[in-house]
């Protein structure tokens, strides 16, 4: 498999330049063509000998796209396929204050939560730091007639601090002045709770938006839905979360999964409160999107508001976030999981 050429910083890319012979001065528009288009063919104002030996090793867009749904809402759900014929989701956000695209950082994922769709399979592999960037690169450019991309969220399929090194990379890229230049503020990345790499986070350069999915405020309870929670302890994370907190100044968010008499209740604002005591943070209710196969449930409306209004009077900073783009295959991973089903069925069929 060739390496996407937007695997590369600046410093690669000046790096390869010379390698080729070629002047100083095409790092840089080496790096403006990267960002803005999708094939060699539209390389125009560089030598032909030089893009054919840029082809012989690299590809320019490591991605393709398979289909896409728009919602009603205007998001819109991605499907592409990688070089390596593996297949990946992204999501287009529209808003009042700009527009992010949600990224997927690995084929399938390891941390096997019971709720998710993306965990179904387990992991496929990790992708690289080009092939997160793609994601962006490929929608801002879809997007450019209604502003482009603004704000990432690392909330697709994978676990970014497992894919760590790649992670950190993508991130840098993305923020870099030669590339997208999404402010750090405006990318955020969500865990299920990895605490020594979230401890590495700030000393490696990141100051992003941090969040947690925590969506239990006890050991007992988490581990009945999510495996990590087998390994690290809810305290330690917290005291990873404050550490960053310390280091970077910025505010935590905790994502907090609403199922309907499993984590809803009086106690669990108790619980909540109590293990959140002190931390400068806020709390991000979701009710659960349910996904095929899966017995759990949301609360009604009603009662995830009365669940935030007692978080707040408890003391507790929180909101419930709306959903965008449920009617399109809802929560990460089903798009995917859909197509490859459909596609074996008709394949049965035929
Ligand atoms: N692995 C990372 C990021 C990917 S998932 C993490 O765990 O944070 C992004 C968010 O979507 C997480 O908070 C995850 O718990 C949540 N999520 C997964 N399945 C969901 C579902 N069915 N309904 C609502 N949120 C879901």
């Amino acid at each position: 498999m060739k390496t996407p050429l937007c695997d590369f910083n600046i410093d690669e890319i000046t790096a390869l330049v010379e390698k080729f012979g070629q002047p100083k001065y095409r790092a840089k528009q080496l790096m403006r063509h990267i960002s803005a288009y999708d094939s060699f063919d539209e390389y125009t104002d560089l030598p032909k000998n030089f893009i054919a030996q840029l082809e012989d090793e690299f590809t320019a867009r490591p991605l393709t796209e398979v289909t896409r749904v728009t919602a009603s809402d205007g998001a819109v759900r991605y499907l592409f396929k990688t070089e390596s014929e593996d297949l990946i989701e992204s999501v287009y956000l529209p808003h009042d204050y700009g527009n992010s695209v949600c990224v997927s950082c690995q084929v399938g994922c390891g941390m096997g939560c019971v709720f998710c769709a993306s965990g179904k399979h387990g992991l496929v592999r990790n992708l690289s730091a080009g092939e997160i960037l793609a994601q962006v690169l490929y929608i801002a450019r879809d997007k450019k007639p209604v502003g482009g991309v603004n704000k990432i969220v690392m909330m697709g399929s994978g676990e970014p601090l497992a894919n760590y090194d790649n992670t950190i990379k993508f991130i840098k890229l993305v923020n870099a002045p030669d590339g997208l230049n999404i402010g750090m503020r405006s990318i955020s990345v969500s865990t299920c709770g990895l605490p020594d790499n979230i401890l590495r986070l700030a000393d490696d350069g990141i100051s992003c938006t941090l969040s947690l999915s925590l969506h239990a405020a006890t050991d007992v309870k988490r581990k009945q839905i999510m495996n990590i929670a087998q390994k690290y302890t809810v305290k330690q994370l917290v005291d990873a979360l404050r550490s960053y907190f310390d280091k970077t100044g910025r505010r935590v968010i905790l994502e907090y999964i609403l199922i309907d008499g499993f984590n809803d209740t009086k106690s669990d604002v108790a619980d909540i409160k109590d293990l959140l005591k002190g931390l400068c943070c806020h709390v991000n209710l979701i009710p659960l999107n349910p996904t095929d196969n899966c017995k759990l449930k949301p609360p009604t409306k009603k009662r995830a508001y009365a669940f935030c209004e007692l978080l707040k009077a408890a003391g507790v900073s929180a909101s419930v976030r709306r959903s965008m783009g449920s009617d399109v295959a809802g929560a990460c991973g089903q798009l995917k999981n859909r197509t490859v089903e459909s596609k074996a069925q008709s394949s049965k069929k035929s």
